[in-house]
């Protein structure tokens, strides 16, 4: 474990935190600073920075938590809806670099912004350029 990650030390328990849920592979507790009440981080137990560094059996823990926590969060807090997302590297934001998905609930009224706002310059991309890019993507996989 890298010494000085937060979130390390927050597993360990050397760091306090509102935990939500725990089991073998993931961690999820309230975020310290919240978007919304319930604003939870969901977190693998091991450390990796970033959401391709996951082997895929912490990536099917981590989503499976997400996934059964989302509702239950919602829930909790009477939300409506909920936003889910990664800053995923250091140029979308991630601040802490151990990888966590927020789950942020969300309510008719809170006066937020859907995932879309999240960009900065919008690109103007021809028909030819989006065929070449999910050619590009299908082709690495
Ligand atoms: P990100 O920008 O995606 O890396 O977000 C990191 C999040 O971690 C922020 O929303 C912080 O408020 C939250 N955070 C940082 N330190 C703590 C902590 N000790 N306990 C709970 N949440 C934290
Ligand atoms: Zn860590």
């Amino acid at each position: 474990m890298p010494e000085n990650c937060i979130f390390c030390q927050i597993v360990a328990g050397d760091i306090p935190s509102k935990t939500v849920y725990e089991d073998d592979s993931v961690f999820a507790f309230l975020d310290v600073n919240p978007l919304a009440p319930g604003h939870t981080l969901v977190i693998p137990k091991h450390h990796y920075e970033t959401l391709a560094d996951l082997p895929e059996d912490a990536a099917t823990d981590l989503f499976s938590a997400l996934h059964r926590l989302t509702p239950v969060v919602e829930d909790a807090v009477a939300a409506d809806a909920s936003n889910v997302a990664f800053n995923n590297g250091e140029a979308s934001g991630q601040e802490v670099p151990h990888v966590h998905g927020h789950i942020i609930p969300r309510f008719d009224d809170d006066g937020g912004n859907p995932i879309h706002a999240i960009a900065g310059r919008t690109p103007d991309l021809s028909d030819e350029e989006l065929d070449e890019i999910a050619a590009d993507i299908r082709d690495a996989r």
